[in-house]
């Protein structure tokens, strides 16, 4: 048996500067280290993000205590345990946290540990990562969801939907998947710049330019899919996250202008943009309570893909709720909003029975960690959301997929969206 000798953390940074957690778990002959990532328009119902608010030094943003929680509490509870032994091991650390949204210890904290433990015992068993989630036989490489203009609570242009996405939904491979993406960001790129606008990028690495009507945005991406040779709409796919939830106010909403209207209202903006500009996902079109309004935007469109990231926190009580309600038919799936490994594999197969499609997603704060690309292979997830093709911390995702492709040779599978 492959015994966890002990847990050791550090404080190191994400890819927004700020302080985040790297946890390593040891047995006596190897260790696996991994890095927690962290979001900036968070739902209310996340697992809970333990910083030391008190720390001026670090603006209270430093995990200090998280790194002695780890290093004492946890390290002591987990010694001697099977580190093949995934749920236990996020079962005793939800357990010794005791709360809800985890926090006592923080999900940070148990996160880290958690995709640690996972990368190590693959590494003991001498199988790559995407092989040791063990949901399906045969493997499939998802779908760059690619986020090519930045917005929102990710930028300081204005904009108010969030993230523009492109989505290669012809790609036969991976590696071509890639290819189209690129294409149609270097051209994107050129039209921003004939425009006289910054291509400089947000958090996720898709360009902010000084542009603030959603509209022009969709415009810029058309032009940049046309000018790559490619149909809008059937070789590549423009898919939105709205972030609803900071678009927000008193029942009504901002999301088309400045102006707050209602739901009713929305929808109708929704559909006039969905035919416009042929946009085939659309991720928190409305906020996370408002349940209302998802269920009668299903009951007005179809075949869009309508996912909920906010709205189910990878909790699988909020999914189960949306799918009575339903809400979507397809939902966001964030480690971190959850916390650990075992709870994160439970929300996929579980959204995969009832027929959702799963999207494995970065956070805007994230790192060189890799783990979500195998989690993406690994669990037969259909789509991946890990920013565009600038940020090294974004790339390296894209980059890690391109070698699970080429490993798998023959067997590698693109699955297919529609
Ligand atoms: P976040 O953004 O990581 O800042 O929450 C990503 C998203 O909303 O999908
Ligand atoms: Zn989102």
């Amino acid at each position: 048996m492959d015994k966890i000798l002990k847990i050791k953390t550090r404080q190191v940074f994400d890819s927004r500067g700020n302080p985040t957690i790297e946890a390593e778990v040891y047995t006596k002959n190897a260790s696996a280290s991994a890095i927690c990532p962290s979001g900036a328009s968070t739902g209310s119902y996340e697992a809970f993000e333990k910083r030391d608010k008190n720390n001026k030094n670090y603006l209270g943003k430093s995990v200090f205590n998280a790194v002695k929680l780890a290093n004492k509490k946890i390290s002591a509870k987990l010694k001697g345990l099977s580190v093949h032994d995934q749920e236990r091991i996020d079962a005793l650390m939800i357990n010794l946290d005791g709360t809800r949204q985890k926090s006592n210890l923080g999900a940070n904290t148990i996160l880290s540990i958690s995709m640690a433990a996972k990368k190590l015992s693959a590494k003991l068993k001498k199988i790559p990562l995407y092989k040791n989630f063990l949901i399906k036989k045969n493997f499939s490489l998802p779908y760059p969801l690619m986020n090519i203009i930045n917005g929102g609570a990710h930028a300081n242009n204005g904009l108010r939907i969030q993230e523009f996405m492109i989505r290669p939904d012809k790609a036969k491979n991976f590696s071509e998947a890639m290819r189209i993406c690129f294409v149609v960001i270097k051209n994107l790129s050129k039209l921003i710049k004939n425009k006289g606008l910054s291509t400089s990028v947000g958090d996720e690495g898709g360009f902010a330019p000084m542009i603030s009507s959603n509209n022009q945005a969709l415009d810029l991406i058309v032009n940049a899919i046309k000018k790559s040779g490619f149909v809008n709409g059937k070789d590549v796919s423009i898919c939105l996250d709205v972030a609803a939830n900071e678009l927000f106010k008193k029942k009504k909403y901002s999301i088309h202008s400045k102006n707050f209207i209602s739901v009713e209202k929305s929808i109708l903006e929704y559909k006039k943009m969905i035919q416009k500009y042929k946009i085939k996902s659309i991720e928190d079109p409305f906020a996370e309570n408002d349940w209302f309004a998802w269920n009668k935007l299903m009951k007005s469109i179809k075949k869009v893909q309508i996912v909920g990231d906010d709205l189910y926190v990878t909790n699988l009580e909020r999914l189960k709720k949306g799918f009575l309600n339903i809400s979507s038919n397809a939902i966001l799936i964030k480690l971190n909003q959850i916390g650990t490994v075992s709870e994160t594999i439970d929300v996929i197969k579980f959204a995969q029975a009832i027929g959702f499609k799963t999207i494995i997603s970065h956070r805007s704060g994230d790192s060189e960690d890799t783990f979500i690309a195998d989690l993406a292979v690994g669990t037969n997830s259909n789509q991946i959301k890990t920013g565009s093709l600038a940020r090294s911390e974004r790339v390296a995702k894209y980059n890690q997929l391109i070698r699970i492709e080429e490993e798998l040779g023959k067997k590698a599978r693109m699955n297919m969206i529609h």
